[in-house]
Formats: C-alpha cells, sequence, structure tokens
C-alpha cells in the first residue's frame, strides 16, 4: 500500500490505473477505522481492482462545540489495518492541503437535511457533502462506498451525486454491529463502561418498534413517542426517534413500502445514531 498526502502524487498514480482501464473504488473516512469502516473496505475489494481509502478528519463537518479537537485520531493502527486488508493507496491529506484557503465555494443542500441530523446538526451535512465532493474530484473513482449506519449522509451523497452529475456509483454497504447489537462507531470509545452496557439499548428499541410496525401497529407517533421516554428512562437523551420513507425521508404515510427508523440519542456528551429499515408488504 502507497500512503499519499499529495495531490498531484495521487491524481498521476490514479492516471495510470485509469490508462489502464483499472475500475477504481473509493472509501472515504475519518480514520479510527474500526470493522464497519472494514466492512466497506472488503465490500470495495471484491467490486473492483483498485481501492482508494481516505483519513481526513474534516473540520468543516464538525460544529463550534462538538468533538473536532478530540476526534480519535489513530493513523497507525488504521494504515496496518489497511496494508492488511491490501488496499492500494490510503490518501492522507492535511487541512492545508484541503483546504489552502478558507472555503469560499461549498455545497448547499436544499432537502434531505431539514430533519434528523440536519436539524440537530446545523452545517454538518453542508461540510460533509463538500469534502466528498472534493474528495470524488481528486480521486474521479468508478464507485464509491458508504455505510447504512449514517443513513441520511448516504440518502444526500446519492442525491448529490445525482443532481450534480458526478459519473461514478454510490455503494450503500450495511451496517457493522457489535455481538450486542451496538452499531459500530468511532465515537463509541468515548463511552464510559456504564454507558457502553447500556448503549446496546438503542438498536433493542428500534427491533422493538419494527416487530410492533410488523405486527400491524399503526400508530407511529404513540411507537415512538413511548419508546423515546423508555430510552430517556434507561439514562439516554433522545435527540430524535422518527419513523420515516426510506426514500424521501419524508415522514411515513399509509401506504409506503419501505420505512426507516431512524435514531439519535446521547448517552452523556456521546451521540450515538443508528437506523433500522422495514420493508412491508405491498399486498
Ligand atoms: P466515518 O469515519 O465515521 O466518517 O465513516 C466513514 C464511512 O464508514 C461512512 O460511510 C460511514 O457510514 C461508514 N461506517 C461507519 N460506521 C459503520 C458501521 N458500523 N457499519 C458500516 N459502515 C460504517
Amino acid at each position: 500500500m502507497q500512503t499519499i498526502t499529495d495531490i498531484i502524487q495521487l491524481r498521476s498514480l490514479i492516471a495510470g490505473w485509469r490508462a489502464a482501464d483499472h475500475p477504481i473504488a473509493f472509501v472515504p473516512t475519518m480514520g479510527n477505522l474500526h470493522d464497519g469502516h472494514m466492512k466497506l473496505v472488503r465490500t470495495a475489494k471484491h467490486r473492483a481492482l483498485k481501492v482508494v481509502v481516505s483519513i481526513f478528519v474534516n473540520p468543516t463537518q464538525f460544529g463550534p462545540h462538538e468533538d473536532f479537537d478530540n476526534y480519535p485520531r489513530t493513523e497507525q493502527q488504521d494504515a496496518q489495518k489497511l496494508v492488511t486488508a491490501d488496499v492500494d493507496v490510503l490518501f492522507l491529506p492535511s487541512i492545508d492541503i484541503m483546504y489552502p484557503q478558507r472555503n469560499l465555494i461549498s455545497i448547499g443542500i436544499n432537502q434531505l437535511n431539514q430533519d434528523y441530523c440536519g436539524k440537530s446538526r446545523p452545517g454538518h451535512f453542508e461540510g460533509m457533502a463538500t469534502i466528498v465532493c472534493k474528495l470524488f474530484n481528486i480521486v474521479q473513482p468508478d464507485m464509491a462506498f458508504f455505510g447504512e449506519k449514517d443513513f441520511q449522509q448516504l440518502a444526500i451523497i446519492r442525491q448529490m451525486v445525482s443532481d450534480l452529475n458526478f459519473p461514478l456509483l454510490i455503494y450503500g454497504v450495511p451496517t457493522q454491529r457489535e455481538d450486542d447489537g451496538l452499531a459500530m462507531s468511532s465515537r463509541n470509545s468515548y463511552l464510559t463502561p456504564q454507558q457502553r452496557a447500556v448503549a446496546p439499548k438503542l438498536y433493542q428499541t428500534l427491533l422493538t418498534i419494527k416487530h410492533h410496525i410488523v405486527k400491524g401497529e399503526p400508530d407511529f407517533d404513540q411507537l415512538t413517542n413511548q419508546a423515546s421516554a423508555e430510552l430517556n428512562q434507561a439514562g439516554f437523551f433522545t435527540e430524535y426517534l422518527n419513523i420515516a420513507n426510506s426514500d424521501t425521508l419524508q415522514p411515513a404515510s399509509p401506504g409506503d413500502n419501505t420505512l426507516i427508523i431512524l435514531a439519535a440519542a446521547k448517552l452523556g456528551n456521546t451521540r450515538l445514531i443508528d437506523n433500522l429499515t422495514i420493508h412491508l408488504n405491498s399486498a
């Protein structure tokens, strides 16, 4: 694996691959790699001859009171994992390389960011979309891989690629979980042992809601209100817990075939997100 920090060097290597007609897959990350990230990498390896992984903790997607400074940075261990996974290139740019000037141009999002994480993290998705757009332009991959764990992010990326005519395919990869169901996340390392013991309740709550919906419970508000109250009783602060149409992310309405339960909840200062898809019979 080559570790490259320079855009020109990366572009010239990739130009060689492109001239040889090698399909190129790209996995953008913020590092502190866990098995969720590695699942994206493994999926990418199955699909393409060449795989580029980027690690960049992007300042513009963190709010002023968020965890940018404390975000776990473990580049050496990450590089080792990527070597073992037979990745071709680790792109590891500095902030100065990615933002040589203040970023005066950025991606605006007109829809899909009004609710859920977009509401609780103003500016987050604009920062995320802008850095992904820059990375797509630098790497120019044939395909890129994103986790379904960040479902709203994936929806926004798909819309950006479609609306701005990026010539690449986006693949969503199912959420990788710990044995007790907790969605893997770099932020799980912030949890105290007591919080870590409570954390799987978030996913269990989504499973319970799904069970009720599949059984025919029609009152989604009642379901989510009760579940939020139970999470709060268990020690969470529930930021949102909603049932939406999984294509539009609009509130679910009768007749929707594919729903998604979306949740964000804090344990102490640690913000956890999770989601669960429900396919209903159209008959
Ligand atoms: P991050 O480093 O948190 O920005 O995540 C980089 C990519 O990994 C994003 O596409 C995430 O959605 C994805 N990802 C993070 N956690 C998981 C997980 N538990 N399962 C699958 N994908 C994940």
